[in-house]
């Protein structure tokens, strides 16, 4: 068992740290606080290759394979301050462009990967609605056969990226007579579709990434325009869901080990009782439980991007890491509050930014609730997810 990183992965991760850091994440405070896009970001990332780094090159992406995927977004998530940036990206790359490269069609490919790996297209995911959240196969939007497509029609919430987004992967129902699983199909839909539109949805963190509702009002579609087979939605998602579960949170491993190394400085440097805070054990303990689930975090973390790049399933260790990772970031970042005293709660140092961001990741991507129910699951025992 080999747990380095071969010299071209660690060159990269370099590389995307130091162009994280420089170059991108700057204006954090601002759009948190504005709830702004960051536009000039996304266009430096795309130019950067980010957008595109595990789609393959001959649809516009980088080609890389998921260990070293998961090891450049890993980098990016460490040295971007802006949560709200990465979490657009994440939505964009792994619930998005990786159905079309995994699912689509050549032609589907060929279409729509080139604009959203060079950022022309921002990519969202629409599954969620109002009445529907845990249990997706509950969902009410309906995608009804007309001449040779479908009308689209229902309401989706809580959409990262909705209100900017250009495409759109849609979970409809195409059947009321078929078993559950079998009664739901994916879409692609993009923006200027008559009868589509959206609202913006406040929120509390990963401001940076607008939030919508998307209404689809008696869309028209194609029939070019749906993933995989008629019927195939479930499949589609479970077995995408180990990107997103997996890797979406490679990032948060990056946040885990940034928010590490703020502590150990400020730990190192911060004067009272006429030392650093550091020697008081209540602190030091602190640092060293923070050490330890980024350890683990990142194990994790390589073992899926590992499984996945011998092209093994890794829906058990998806779960376990996206729960892992999501519980890990609450805590480190409420430690890393308590360690930076009011300035930590203030806006001074972006530390009460940071917890307001990573509180969503218990929620979004399946609940900690569900991963917990998916992993006593898949060791058999009897659950209702
Ligand atoms: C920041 C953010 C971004 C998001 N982005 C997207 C997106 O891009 N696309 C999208 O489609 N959705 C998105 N979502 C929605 C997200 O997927 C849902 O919030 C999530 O699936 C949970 O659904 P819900 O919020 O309706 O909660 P509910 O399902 O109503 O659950 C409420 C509570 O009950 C618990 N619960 C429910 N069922 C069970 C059960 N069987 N066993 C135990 N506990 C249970 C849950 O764990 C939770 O604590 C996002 C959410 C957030 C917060």
């Amino acid at each position: 068992m080999d747990f380095a990183p071969t010299a071209e992965q660690q060159e990269l991760r370099d590389r995307v740290i130091r162009f994280a850091k420089t170059t991108i994440g700057t204006r954090a405070a601002e759009h948190d606080r504005e709830g702004t896009f960051d536009e000039d970001g996304w266009k430096l990332c795309a130019d950067f290759g980010v957008l595109g780094w595990p789609i393959a090159s001959e649809y516009g992406g980088s080609g890389y394979d998921p260990l070293t995927a998961i090891m450049a977004y890993e980098g990016l998530g460490y040295g971007c301050a802006d949560n709200g940036l990465v979490f657009a990206i994440n939505n964009h790359v792994f619930a998005c462009a990786v159905y079309i490269a995994d699912h689509g069609t050549e032609e589907q490919r060929r279409r729509w990967l080139p604009p959203l790996c060079d950022g022309s297209m921002v990519g969202a995911h629409a599954l969620s609605e109002p009445e529907t959240g845990s249990d997706m196969l509950a969902l009410t939007t309906k995608a009804v056969r007309s001449g040779d497509g479908y009308v689209l029609t229902g309401t989706k919430k809580f959409i990262s990226n909705g209100p900017r987004a250009d495409l759109f992967i849609v979970f409809a129902r195409t059947s009321e007579t078929e078993a559950p699983q079998r009664s739901i199909s994916a879409f692609v839909v993009e923006r200027d579709t008559p009868g589509l539109s959206t609202e913006l949805i406040p929120k509390a963190g990963l401001r940076g990434t607008p939030m919508g509702e998307i209404v689809f009002d008696g869309c028209v579609l194609r029939e070019d325009q749906r993933l995989g087979a008629e019927g195939a939605g479930y499949q589609l998602f479970t077995s995408t869901m180990e990107w997103e579960r997996g890797f979406m949170f490679a990032s948060g491993v990056g946040v885990l080990a940034r928010l590490l190394d703020r502590c150990v400085e400020y730990a190192s440097t911060r004067q009272q009782f006429g030392r650093a805070i550091g020697a008081f054990q209540a602190v030091s303990h602190k640092i060293a439980d923070m050490r330890v689930r980024l350890e683990l975090a990142r194990l994790l973390l390589y073992k899926v991007g590992w499984l996945r790049s011998r092209g093994r399933l890794a829906l058990h260790e998806a779960s376990m890491l996206k729960l892992y990772v999501s519980e890990s970031l609450s805590v480190s970042a409420l430690d890393a509050m308590q360690i930076h005293g009011a300035r930590g709660y203030t806006e001074e140092l972006g530390i009460e930014r940071e917890l307001r961001d990573v509180l969503a990741g218990t929620i979004y991507g399946g609940t900690s609730e569900i991963q917990r129910s998916i992993i006593a699951g898949l060791l058999g025992v009897p659950t209702s997810v």
